[in-house]
């Protein structure tokens, strides 16, 4: 499948998150673009992150209104309706990148770890507690310490999202590429497939 468009899509999101992590937006975001952006939408890109109140991807990636569409789900578990969504971006709006965007500092990740640390948890987040049970279980059986279990175990729930999203039909022709934004820098950096 011939990912040039998706490769120029996502080369210009990078250039974005440049802009922004060198205090340089290119787009207000304001009332007036809003006004501008109304009547249609070009979207080029889907970025499926995490719920965190950190991590706004229009910012992060420097896009105006009308540029980007953002999938949420704590943990960037891809659960029916997030892929879905991701879906019905590729086949009605032609989208052809998602970029999977996980995040250090996790909120669900740490729950995952502790709950698999103490064997047990709260039952009301015990549906996220299950999706990232594999990946926090597997990063505290390489480590133990606590600050690089929670980094790994963001990493393999990163590359996970790739590789379920990479295995679905529906999502044929689309480039999915995991990356992981720093939230101190500001910048995104690539996780390399494998
Ligand atoms: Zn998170």
């Amino acid at each position: 499948m011939d990912h040039h468009q998706a490769a120029a899509t996502l080369a210009g999101l990078l250039e974005g998150n440049g802009r922004f992590v060198a205090g340089a937006p290119r787009y207000r975001r304001d009332i007036v673009a809003a006004r501008g952006a109304a009547p249609e939408q070009m979207p080029g890109a889907v970025v499926f992150t995490c719920i965190d109140s950190r991590v706004t991807a229009e910012s992060v990636f420097d896009c105006d209104f009308g540029q980007l569409l953002v999938v949420r789900t704590a943990g960037h578990v891809p659960d029916r309706a997030a892929v879905g969504s991701l879906e019905f971006a590729a086949a009605e709006m032609g989208v052809s990148l998602v970029v999977v965007l996980g995040h250090e500092r996790c909120g669900a990740v740490d729950a995952a770890l502790n709950a698999v640390r103490a064997d047990t948890h709260d039952p009301r987040s015990g549906y996220l507690v299950e999706q990232l049970w594999q990946p926090a279980s597997q990063a505290l059986a390489e480590t133990a310490e606590p600050d690089a279990a929670a980094s790994r175990a963001m990493r393999l729930q990163v590359r996970r999202t790739v590789a379920d999203l990479d295995r679905r039909a529906s999502l044929d022709g689309v480039l999915i590429v995991g990356a992981v934004y720093d939230l101190d820098t500001g910048q995104v950096t690539l996780v390399d497939e494998h």
